[in-house]
């Protein structure tokens, strides 16, 4: 062989080689994301709360939003293009949306179709009724982050229009009124001290909300955060003993005033424009009102008999309280499967899951894995295609693929999500799934700020 010939196809293997394996990996995630929409239209008809919404003309193709989403595959790239594939699995972390190099990708809210329970709310976090305003999850946006965010942001605008008012205050008239004290009311509650609001923060259960019902030492995820009366909140992950215990160090300097233990039964606006918030130990007046109740609501019953027995249980804190035991686990969501593997972790518990459906669906893609782990290693046993039909002091009976069949039992948990708090906001005037402003709000915010950056560039 001649020295040339052997240079060229030295070349040739040098530069052919990695092309080859470029064009491969680039067939191999095409296909990869062909199949994750496939997954995808199995499982949901899109996105049913918060998503990224992908301006096609901006994407450039780089693939960084598909691989930072800590919930897996909702983004893939077809065409050279970020596409939404798995719209149900997104939470709004809100990630793809900060790494896009160009811009590209806002987080949006579902069409107001898919959203037709949620409040309708303006990009200021007002309700239909003036002066009312709903932070948090229970205007559709999960995540502490977000419900930090909005419940500050909100309190600044309160703010904005008392002082634009310019209507001598009333000591017997809060400024703001705050009900439920979790994370967005907790947030709301610290930027009011800031701003020197008269405020009353009312809870009907106990402080942090639902991650005080987190299970003992989760690790809550979160982002870098600017928290009122603290400053930049860095970290990323850290147990939810050491969040609500940040939490109540910074309320205690802020002399927070919160009466917990009270539930808010009603809220009704005066001709003055003055709210009477009510509850059954008393009556609270406001300027204002920030509802930050989330949208837990009451578990959802399975309305079969026995579930009043007290072993019946639907919120799970302390997993290590309970060894040696039969244990059926009702559900088939994020909350069911943790609480499966967590009590399955045991010693001596026999936990058995029973889920209607023939396969998870909805799950974290990290549960996926450790449930499929917990299964393996006869930890958790999954009877798909099942539900409870009765309840019994020492026995559950269950209907599987229309058989009955009978397990012994000590504890039954039931994960069925639960009832959104919709009555009561129908209730306290607040008008639900109408019109997005949020999303349009912010969408054509955006489209005319890069109008105008294009013009500026132009000229
Ligand atoms: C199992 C689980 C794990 C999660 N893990 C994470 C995580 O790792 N990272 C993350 O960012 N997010 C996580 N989340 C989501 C996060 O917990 C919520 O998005 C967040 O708590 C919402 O905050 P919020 O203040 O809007 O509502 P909530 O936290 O639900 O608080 C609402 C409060 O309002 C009170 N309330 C309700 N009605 C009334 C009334 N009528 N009168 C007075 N008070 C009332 C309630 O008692 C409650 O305390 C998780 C959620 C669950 C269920």
């Amino acid at each position: 062989m001649n020295e040339n010939l052997a240079t060229l196809l030295l070349c040739a293997a040098v530069l052919g080689v990695p092309l080859l394996l470029y064009v491969r990996n680039l067939k191999r995630r095409d296909a990869e994301a062909r199949a994750a929409i496939e997954r995808g239209k199995i499982h949901s008809g899109g996105p049913t709360a918060q998503h990224p919404h992908i301006d096609a003309a901006y994407c450039i193709g780089c693939r960084t939003c598909t691989t930072v989403c800590p919930e897996g595959d909702v983004l893939a790239m077809i065409g050279g293009k970020a596409v939404i594939v798995n719209g149900y699995k997104c939470i709004g972390h809100g990630i793809c949306a900060e790494v896009c190099p160009v811009g590209a990708i806002t987080m949006v809210m579902a069409k107001p179709s898919v959203g037709a329970e949620m409040p309708a709310l303006t990009t200021e976090y007002e309700t239909s009724q003036e002066n009312m305003f709903i932070v948090g999850e229970l205007g559709g946006l999960a995540l502490i982050k977000n419900a930090v965010n909005q419940g500050r942001d909100c309190i600044d605008t309160i703010t904005q229009r008392l002082s634009a008012s310019g209507a001598a205050r009333r000591p017997e008239v809060y400024d703001v009124v705050i009900v439920g004290a979790g994370p967005a009311g907790i947030s709301a509650s610290l930027r009011a001290t800031e701003n020197k609001l008269s405020y009353l923060t009312i809870e009907r259960d106990e402080l942090g909300g639902t991650v005080a019902k987190y299970p003992r030492q989760k690790l809550v995820m979160t982002s870098p955060v600017e928290f009122p009366m603290y400053g930049k909140f860095t970290k990323r992950e850290l147990s939810k003993e050491s969040l609500l215990e940040f939490w109540q160090t910074v309320l205690h300097r802020a002399d927070f005033k919160v009466r917990t233990g009270e539930g808010v039964d009603e809220i009704r606006k005066g001709d003055d424009g003055i709210f009477n918030v009510v509850t059954k130990q008393g009556q609270y007046r406001a300027q204002a009102v920030v509802l930050a109740i989330g949208r837990t609501g009451t578990p959802r019953k399975l309305g079969v008999p026995g579930e009043e027995l007290g072993k019946v249980m639907y919120r799970l804190i302390e997993a290590d309280h309970y060894i040696n035991k039969q244990i059926l686990v009702v559900g088939g969501g994020d909350s069911a499967i943790e609480a499966a593997m967590g009590l399955g972790n045991q010693t001596g518990n026999k936990v058995s899951l029973s889920y209607r459906k023939s396969e998870f669906s909805r799950i974290k893609e990290r549960n996926r894995i450790r449930i499929e782990e917990s299964i393996r290693q006869g930890k958790v046993t999954v009877i798909y295609n099942s539900m409870p039909i009765e309840i019994r002091p020492d026995a559950v009976v269950l209907e599987v693929a229309g058989e009955t069949r009978e397990l012994q039992n000590d504890f039954v948990w039931v994960f069925a999500g639960g009832t959104p708090p919709n009555d009561f906001l129908k209730k306290v005037g607040v008008q639900l799934g109408e019109k997005d402003f949020t999303l349009e709000g912010a969408k054509e915010k955006q489209d005319a700020d890069r109008a105008r950056a294009t013009l500026s560039q132009a000229s």
